[in-house]
């Protein structure tokens, strides 16, 4: 009994030592596994589409998106930028020769505190503010 390969019909080895069906099968793995990828690729930017778009429709509450304030930081945000324009006047009064009490002495000292507050961080690195309903 003669070895006779199924594949290629040549003698000699079976079609499971077959380099000829063994480099096909290769090649047919390859196509398989990108068009697997292309295929996810499309769906996840079709998906993107969609919830971008519903983002925008939608006026409820959102969780924290990448590079936006969460109202609760638009809020605290909004509060530290009062306080720092508070601070900012009692420099200007200070530069101009005015005393200051202990109570805006303290303020002051606040400052570099409230300048480095996670939320202040992210408005200097650009995330995106939000308006805020008018009753609280
Ligand atoms: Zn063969």
């Amino acid at each position: 009994m003669s070895l006779t390969c199924a594949y290629c019909k040549e003698e000699g080895h079976t079609k499971f030592a077959c380099e000829k069906k063994l480099k096909a099968d290769k090649a047919r793995a390859a196509r398989m596994a990108k068009r697997n990828d292309d295929t996810k690729s499309e769906t996840s930017e079709i998906s993107t589409a969609v919830s971008s778009n519903s983002a925008r429709r939608n006026t409820k509450p959102q969780r924290p998106q990448r590079g936006v304030l969460t109202e609760s930081e638009e809020r605290e945000a909004r509060k530290i930028e009062k306080k720092l324009r508070e601070i900012a006047a009692l420099e200007d009064r200070l530069a101009a020769g005015s005393p200051l009490d202990v109570l805006q002495e303290k303020k002051l000292d606040r400052k570099l505190e409230l300048e480095s507050s996670a939320v202040m961080q992210k408005v200097r690195r650009g995330y995106l503010r939000v308006e805020l309903a008018a009753a609280q």
